[in-house]
């Protein structure tokens, strides 16, 4: 079947239903029941699930009968103290491994860390490294918060908005959760009307979404630009908003990131499960709610935990690794890419004898800079939004987290100063503001567009970050990717960054291949290998993802997207 024609008929069918049953667009903001979305959910939610083999699936080599534990002793250095080396080290430890765990920050968690700053006045304020999601599909990170017994530390979300530069509402509640459906439910949620779809090429060409394959979607189109795609796809204008906030959500510029990449994200945030897109997060500062939990629990297994210990070099040895004078039996690198690169560059014995993984681990590329900005003002702001809220950018606003409604010092701060704490995020900075002084001055300007009252409001305090840690899903860089496994018996990589032989990204990228790292050493013992969960790993339709015919783009040089009927 044509996913195009698959796609215009359930348009049709759905908008045709919504008709009979009295239901209009807009019912959901003024209260009306969704019977029409249950009444199609009902009919088709089971069939699509089929379809996808279950919206849950197990990828770890299933080895019950294997011993769990460890009998002979094993050393093992997790270099780097994210969700990936955390991941990494807990699954280790608990199966017997010596494990040493070490960060060249003084904190624990990497890119979900947090911290405290000690103010003129003598407060000592609390900062996260960001304001984080947490998604009810992230099943591997959800079976670690589990474990540690941190769930109950998270509240959800109460809408999903994305804020126009119309000051329009573009609201993602979760009425429909069967993937499908909830893509042909954006046009109740007035992202297009029908003519803008049903009569235009995006009918065509928005079938790649529900094409994803793991490797077909990536050999046809990690050289082509999503906006590039986007443009010529002729993209409801609304929808087109949605998916550059979506694709910057990966921190990339939505010109540069790899419409491969995009597909993949699409079809594991929107179409591989029926969790809905509303999520969960930390009511409480990152160290209480997750990470001295974490810690605590790592260090009940004997994880060694070395904090501002920042690794250098690592040298191979005839069995084992030598990492700055100390030999280890094996090594989970889980260091962001800049931190992998700056290792890789000053570990020429690493070179000498794996020269393609020193060359693969040093190509490894950062996306543009990302900011994050934590503001203490004297002014209240609305409270009619999200406690986070995404933006459509002027230059560079991502996002605003309101601080003064998530924990309880920034809630008590904002009361004593009858004012706000809010968080700004830009996840890719543009190139032409160069420093510190232009990202502030452009975040602050458009702040004040989105939440006016904020004008001319007094900074009490300020926390903030220009960084380039963060790994690129820029176009063309899939199959030089480097995977778990590598060429040199004993070493294994870890890391959002890290090629995963299922659809995962940002925080349940890092944990899935945390946990896969770790399988790669217990199966090297001998071991049975720990759960590894994913959504499906193909889309709807993955046998449609063909070449389509090249025509002539004028001066463009990405390949052509157009496709058969
Ligand atoms: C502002 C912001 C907001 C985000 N929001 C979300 C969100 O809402 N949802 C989501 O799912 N994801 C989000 N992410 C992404 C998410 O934080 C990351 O995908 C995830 O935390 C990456 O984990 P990691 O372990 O792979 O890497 P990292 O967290 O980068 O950890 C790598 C660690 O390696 C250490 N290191 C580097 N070099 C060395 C060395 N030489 N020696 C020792 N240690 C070293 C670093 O210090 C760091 O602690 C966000 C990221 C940012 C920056």
């Amino acid at each position: 079947m044509n996913p195009a024609l698959v796609f215009g008929a359930l348009l049709l069918g759905a908008a045709g239903l919504r008709l009979l049953l009295g239901v209009q667009r807009g019912g959901a903001r003024r209260g009306l029941p969704a019977r029409h979305d249950s009444a199609l959910s009902a009919c088709l939610a089971p069939a699509i699930e089929r379809r996808l083999g279950g919206y849950r699936q197990r990828i770890d080599h299933q080895n019950a009968l294997a011993p769990r534990k460890l009998d002979v002793p094993r050393s093992v250095l997790v270099v780097g103290a994210g969700i990936a080396g955390m991941s990494a080290a807990t699954t280790l430890a608990e199966r017997g491994f010596e494990v040493t765990l070490r960060d060249k920050n003084p904190y624990l968690g990497g890119k979900l860390g947090a911290w405290t700053e000690r103010q003129e006045s003598g407060e000592e304020l609390e900062v996260e490294h960001g304001f984080h999601a947490f998604f009810r599909h992230y099943y591997n990170l959800d079976g670690l918060l589990k474990k540690i017994g941190v769930r109950k530390n998270f509240a959800a979300i109460d809408d999903y908005l994305i804020v126009t530069h119309s000051h329009e509402r573009l609201s993602f509640d979760d009425r429909v959760r069967t993937p499908l459906l909830n893509l042909l439910d954006l046009q109740r949620k007035g992202l297009f009307r029908l003519g803008e779809i049903l009569f235009t090429r995006a009918r065509d060409e928005m079938g790649v979404f529900l094409e994803y394959h793991p490797e077909k979607t990536f050999e046809l189109y990690d050289d082509v630009p999503f906006g590039a795609f986007a443009e010529e796809a002729q993209l409801p204008p609304k929808l087109q908003i949605v998916f550059n906030t979506f694709a910057r959500a990966f921190f990339s510029e939505h010109d540069r990131i790899s419409l491969a990449e995009l597909v993949k994200s699409f079809h594991f945030y929107y179409l591989s499960n029926d969790s809905g897109l509303l999520y969960d997060y930390p009511v409480e500062h990152h160290e209480t709610a997750i990470l001295g939990p974490w810690r605590a629990h790592m260090q009940g297994l004997g994880v060694h935990v070395e904090l501002d210990r920042g690794v250098n070099a690592i040298a191979p040895l005839r069995t084992g690794f030598e990492v700055d004078g100390t030999r280890f039996d094996a090594l989970v690198l889980a260091a962001d890419v800049s931190g992998v690169r700056r290792v890789i560059e000053s570990s020429p014995l690493l070179a000498q004898k794996h020269p393609s993984l020193s060359q693969a681990l040093a190509a490894v590329k950062s996306s543009q800079r990302y900011s994050v900005w934590r503001l203490w003002l004297d002014r209240p702001v609305r409270d009619d939004v999200p406690v986070f809220v995404n933006t459509e950018r002027y230059r560079l606003l991502d996002s605003v987290s309101m601080y003064h409604r998530i924990t309880p010092q920034a809630r008590a701060w904002a009361a004593r100063h009858h004012g706000s704490v809010v968080e700004l995020h830009s996840y890719a900075v543009p190139d032409e503001l160069a420093d510190e002084s232009a990202v502030k001055a452009a975040f602050r300007a458009e702040l004040e567009r989105y939440f006016p009252e904020l004008s001319g409001a007094t900074m009490v305090h300020e926390a903030f970050q220009l960084k380039d840690d963060f790994t690129a899903f820029h176009c063309g860089l899939y199959a030089r990717r480097p995977g778990t496994v590598t060429e040199a018996d004993g070493l294994v990589l870890a890391g959002d960054w890290v090629k995963l032989p299922c659809p995962a990204m940002l925080m349940e990228a890092a944990a899935t291949s945390g946990l896969l790292a770790a399988n790669a050493l217990l199966a090297r013992e001998g071991l049975q290998e720990e759960p590894v969960y994913t959504v499906p790993t193909k889309g709807l339709m993955p046998s449609r993802v063909r070449p389509r015919p090249t025509e002539d783009r004028g001066a463009s040089s990405a390949p052509s997207l157009a496709k058969p009927g």
